[in-house]
Order: structure tokens, then C-alpha cells, then sequence
């Protein structure tokens, strides 16, 4: 396994437990969706994994993190990347006044080797056509999916072992929403990654991964091969709407 989380208890504030001895595992190939209601503790599960938790508000009180065999728990954020795991975080943060191609270049300045980095933008442009056809555009006035896109492009633009996609559904118009779904099945079939997927849009989530979590009030409540969760009937009632 790549990502192991390992009874994993994140407490905001000191009292509120958002995350109750979460475990549940990636694999270094292929999608693992993590699936649960408004305020579940999804993005609190991919917050401990990247390290983003502010110390002063969120710890990770129990538990352990692996990432390829090694204690991760104790890293930090940039380390955690060094490793490899990155963290696409919830709302399209891209930077509203650089275009898509600067954008890509500011995920890399700090490590260095420009000509590389501009090599890897443009493989990461390929892999984006929209981008490319708004390449003169200000971030800021890209359409919602595009800027998904850009999200996802910058997160690549470090090479990860692992990428961590906080809804990148979110927002957006049924026909984008297929879109990035159809991207992201792709980049892990074609990159050989890991994904850890944060998502409502439960239906559209499960046709692409191939293991699923579900989690309500911290905790994980079902799990299976996501093929079982789309045809389990409490699955289809709270989370597709029935049928
Ligand atoms: P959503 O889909 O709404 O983002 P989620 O499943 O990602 O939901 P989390 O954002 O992980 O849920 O939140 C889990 C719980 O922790 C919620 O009750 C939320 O109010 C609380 N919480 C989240 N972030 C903080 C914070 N920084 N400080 C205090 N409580 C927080």
C-alpha cells in the first residue's frame, strides 16, 4: 500500500473530535473514493494526510500515517511533498492574476532547475487543451472547470506519487462536471499514481474508482470494492438519490 492511515483521530480546538480513528488505505495504482455527507470529516482526513492542519487549531491526537512504508505522522507539509503527496485543496485556489502557464511555473520555483520545470508544464498543458487555449488568459477569468483543471495541472507539475483531490466536482455544471471526472480517471491510469478522492457527487466518484470509504461523524461506516458500494441499497438511498 502506498497511503495507510492507521486509527486516525483528528481533534479541532482541543474539544471537537472531527476525525474518530479513521482507517483506510491507497493503493499506489488506480482511485480510492472517500465518500460522506456535509461536515463527515473528509477534508480533515486529507488535511492530516498532507500535513495542512493549522498546529494551532487541528491535531492529529492518535493514529499513524504511512506513506510507502514510512511514519509519515510527525512530517512536514513540504516534506510530506518531497515524499510525493500532494494535496489539491477544496475551491480552485489558483492564482487569479497569473496566467494558466505561470500558474504551473509558481508550483516550482523553489525547486529549481527552470528548464525542467518548463518541460513538465508543457506535459502537463498536453494533457489539458483548455488550458492551452486560454494560455493568455488571467487565471481569475477561466471558467470554473478550467480552473479545477489548473488545480489539478499545478498539483502534477510536482511529479506526486500520490495526489489527493478535495471535490473537485464542486460547483460546476453537469457537463464540466463529466469532464474533470473522465481527467482524473485518466491521469491515474496513464501516470501511475495514487488517488484519494473527496467527493458528494457519489455516483460519479464510484464509476471511476475502484474502492470506496464511506464516512459520517468522523468515522468510517462502510467500505468495498466500488462496484458493491454502487449497488449497496443504504448507498443508493442516502447517497445517489435512490433507485
Ligand atoms: P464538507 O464536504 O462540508 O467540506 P467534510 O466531510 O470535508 O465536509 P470537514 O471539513 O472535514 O468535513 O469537517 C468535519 C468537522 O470538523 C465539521 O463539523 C467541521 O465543522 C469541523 N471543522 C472543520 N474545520 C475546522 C476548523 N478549522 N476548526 C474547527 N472545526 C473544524
Amino acid at each position: 500500500m502506498l497511503l495507510g492511515l492507521n486509527n486516525v483521530e483528528v481533534v479541532y480546538d482541543r474539544v471537537f473530535m472531527a476525525v474518530t480513528g479513521v482507517s483506510l488505505q491507497v493503493p499506489g495504482q488506480g482511485i480510492v473514493a472517500l465518500l460522506g455527507a456535509n461536515g463527515a470529516g473528509k477534508s480533515t482526513t486529507l488535511k492530516a494526510v498532507s500535513g495542512l492542519l493549522k498546529p494551532e487549531r487541528g491535531l492529529v491526537t492518535k493514529g499513524t500515517l504511512t506513506f510507502d512504508g514510512r511514519d509519515v505522522t510527525g512530517l512536514a507539509p513540504a516534506e510530506r511533498v518531497r515524499l510525493g503527496i500532494v494535496h489539491v485543496l477544496e475551491g480552485r485556489r489558483v492564482f487569479p492574476h497569473l496566467t494558466p502557464m505561470e500558474n504551473l511555473m509558481a508550483a516550482t520555483t523553489m525547486h529549481g532547475d527552470r528548464r525542467a520545470a518548463a518541460h513538465r508544464a508543457e506535459e502537463v498543458m498536453e494533457r489539458f487543451p483548455r488550458l492551452r487555449q486560454r494560455a493568455r488568459s488571467e487565471a481569475g477569468y477561466l471558467s470554473g472547470g478550467e480552473q479545477q483543471m489548473l488545480a489539478i495541472g499545478r498539483a502534477l507539475m510536482t511529479a506526486p506519487r500520490l495526489i489527493m483531490l478535495d471535490e473537485p466536482s464542486l460547483g460546476l455544471a453537469p457537463h464540466l462536471v463529466d469532464e474533470i471526472f473522465d481527467t482524473i480517471a485518466h491521469i491515474a491510469a496513464e501516470t501511475g499514481m495514487g488517488v484519494l478522492l473527496v467527493e458528494q457527487n457519489a455516483d460519479a466518484a464510484l464509476a471511476i474508482a475502484a474502492h470506496g470509504y464511506l464516512i459520517e461523524n468522523g468515522r468510517v461506516v462502510m467500505s468495498g470494492p466500488a462496484a458493491e458500494l454502487r449497488d449497496n441499497p443504504d448507498i443508493r438511498d442516502f447517497y445517489l438519490g435512490g433507485g
